[in-house]
């Protein structure tokens, strides 16, 4: 028996709670085909019990999962959950390799895998993950379908999902989020962003389920509201129709595709009460035209991986040119602190380090002690966002402490990217770094120097890369240079990289 006060619901208890409750009422809608809660009850249970008996998954084991949006990506979600295990999701446009590392991070014993995914596949097999669930999944959910699955009994503290980043020297890192910790930051993001939120709404699924929309749906879960997900790759104009169809009351998007939404000749007032976007900067321009066709329905939050996205708020009444430039105000039990070098803090309108206290805050990273270190002190989680906050506590994020650069809401680390260019026989020297982009926010371009007498193109650097690294990580553009500046230290800063280009007029103003 665990301690009473340790003792904790489980996630997956939402749901038994929804299928008793409300268990005809839509909790998953994709492609047209309406899974009701008491159906998703029961097929997360016997998804339980085919990760538990066909691949041996049992408490706090790691299940890697590779797969598109889908129903699928939430059953494996609670199923993990309802066992006590720990869902490890990755980001579907990672490479083989890629979802290998992660799950020799994680220590996966099993692995579940969408359709169109071999590689990826073999790529884990290799990494020891021999247990996989692939093409056989509805084979294996059919014939236990009715068998009863308890929700395993869970403490506080019991990780239940490795939230993957990739950290600054390329190796990924896996974020602990624990059952509690998960509990208290699904009633946040109810209480901060979605107050009122109810089985009658309807959410709108367009980012991945492995990042900030897996959160998201939790919360949907939470509440009993249905979650729509759309088939493919996104597109404005089926979310549009969708949003039509389905009465669709909210939705999660990183800034760039909220603007792709804003631009479609569909956008207009709608059954939307909260369009909630985060994970990187939104262009002021962009939130102004979004605020005219849309209404105010436009709520922002901040946050990382690390805090399940808790920090700040930017509620929609605090949209308009008071606020401009801001991420909001400190959620509910969550305090930031703006930091100095030396971790004290600053005052009102001084800038520094962006760290944060509270409950949201995960349990650390996976068995890393160096990156634990290096990301927290004194108790505070250092974002590495550098900003200030203004004397009612508005926060503004002004920089990055690392080099890491956000394209179309995804973070990428140079270093990784620059570690396999440097494979290239013909690359002597590189740095990659993030240039500012209308579409994207930021992109990636590579300052190169040639080895030799060697003549290397763009393209053939690009071509490089491919396959070896996410597409969204390859470089726009290579740009030859006879050498590269470095600081006093010999190190390649990335503000001597953009100096050389605004100097060559090459930096995009
Ligand atoms: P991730 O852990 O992938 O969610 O990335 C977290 C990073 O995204 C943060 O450290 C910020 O640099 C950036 N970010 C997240 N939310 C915002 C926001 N509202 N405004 C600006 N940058 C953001």
């Amino acid at each position: 028996m665990r301690p009473v006060t340790e003792r904790v619901a489980n996630i997956a208890h939402f749901l038994t709670r929804n299928a008793r409750r409300i268990g005809a009422e839509p909790a998953v809608i994709e492609g047209g085909q309406v899974t009701g809660w008491r159906t998703l009850d029961a097929r997360v249970s016997a998804l339980g019990l085919a990760l538990r008996e066909e691949c041996g998954v049992g408490f706090g084991d790691r299940v890697l999962v590779q797969a598109v949006n889908s129903r699928a990506c939430i059953e494996v979600q609670l199923a993990c959950f309802r066992l006590g295990a720990v869902w490890c999701p990755c980001n579907f446009r990672l490479t083989p390799g890629e979802v290998a590392a992660q799950g020799r991070v994680a220590g996966a014993v099993a692995m579940v895998c969408g359709e169109g995914f071999a590689g990826h596949v073999a790529a884990a097999r290799e990494a020891g993950i021999t247990r996989v669930i692939g093409t056989e999944y509805e084979a294996l959910i059919a014939p236990r379908l009715g068998r009863d699955l308890a929700n395993a009994d869970v403490a506080r503290d019991d990780p239940c999902w490795l939230f993957f980043t990739s950290g600054s020297t390329g190796r990924p890192k896996g974020v602990v989020l624990t059952q509690g910790q998960l509990t208290f930051t699904i009633l946040n993001h109810l209480n901060d962003l979605l107050p009122g939120l109810t089985h009658r709404d309807r959410s709108l699924v367009v980012a991945p389920l492995s990042h900030g929309a897996g959160m998201h749906a939790l919360v949907q879960l939470a509440a009993g509201a249905a979650s729509v997900i759309l088939p493919g790759p996104f597109e404005p104009a089926a979310a549009w129709a969708a949003v039509e169809r389905y009465g669709i009351t909210n939705l999660f998007a990183v800034p760039t595709i909220v603007k792709r939404l804003v631009e479609n000749p569909r956008a207009g007032r709608s059954s939307l009460r909260a369009i909630i976007y985060a994970g990187a900067p939104m262009y002021k321009e962009d939130q102004r035209v979004a605020l005219e066709r849309l209404g105010p329905v436009l709520v922002q939050y901040y946050g990382l991986g690390e805090v399940t996205g808790a920090i700040t708020v930017l509620r929609a009444e605090d949209h308009g040119p008071a606020r401009e430039g801001s991420c909001g105000v400190e959620r509910t039990g969550m305090e930031v602190r703006i930091a100095g070098d030396d971790g004290r803090a600053l005052g009102p309108g001084e800038s520094g380090e962006v760290c944060v206290a509270g409950p949201a805050v995960c349990a650390g990273y996976w068995q890393d002690a160096a990156a634990n270190a290096a990301a927290f002190r004194d108790g505070w989680f250092r974002t590495g966002d550098i900003g200030h906050m203004d004397a009612e506590g508005y926060l503004y994020l002004t920089g990055r402490r690392s080099d890491m650069f956000i394209t179309g809401g995804t973070n990428v680390h140079p270093r990784e990217v620059e570690e396999i260019l440097l494979t290239h026989p013909d690359i002597a020297e590189v740095a990659v770094i993030g240039v500012p982009d209308r579409d994207l926010g930021e992109v990636g371009w590579a300052v190169v120097v040639v080895r030799g007498a060697g003549t290397g193109t763009g393209e053939r650097f690009g071509d490089w890369l491919d396959g070896r690294v996410a597409r969204f990580k390859i470089p726009r553009r290579f740009i030859m240079v006879t050498e590269i500046p470095k600081s006093g230290y010999g190190k390649v800063t990335r503000a001597l990289v953009r100096e050389l280009l605004q100097g060559m007029g090459e930096w995009p103003v």
